[in-house]
């Protein structure tokens, strides 16, 4: 099954909402992991099933980046908010950083999103 993680910055949770709504038949066939904030929001505004990682600020990031690590993760899609400073930048950089190194598909804005979730879903057989 597609293991797909669900990130976004605070300015960027609605339109990760948006997406995962409109995407909503398709992700039911995947595995989500998101942090915390992000999974509780999707959890509340869709019928869809997220296993939750703690908050971003507080390590959820790097629980993500572990999932990297261990050749868990399908993709990524982190909808980050580019202008305002974070205060867990270094963990930021640190999943950005580990995608590259695992070479693991991340989309950091809604359009790359569509791309990624149409990859992911051809890869996986399902219709998009
Ligand atoms: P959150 O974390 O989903 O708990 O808000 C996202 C982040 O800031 O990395």
């Amino acid at each position: 099954m597609t293991r797909l993680a669900l990130i976004a910055h605070d300015d960027e949770k609605p339109t990760m909402v948006a997406l995962v709504q409109e995407r909503e038949d398709l992700l039911a066939e995947f595995d989500l992991v998101a942090t915390g904030t992000t999974g509780e929001r999707i959890a509340a505004e869709t019928g869809l099933a997220v296993e939750r990682k703690e908050s971003g600020p507080i390590g959820g990031d790097t629980q993500i980046g572990a999932e990297v690590v261990e050749g868990v993760l399908d993709g990524i899609v982190f909808l980050r908010d580019p202008l305002t400073s974070q205060p867990h930048e270094p963990d930021i950089t640190a999943l950005l950083r580990l995608c590259d190194v695992h070479d693991v598909p991340m989309a950091t804005t809604r359009s790359s999103a569509e791309f990624l979730l149409d990859g992911l879903a051809s890869e996986s057989g399902e219709d998009t």
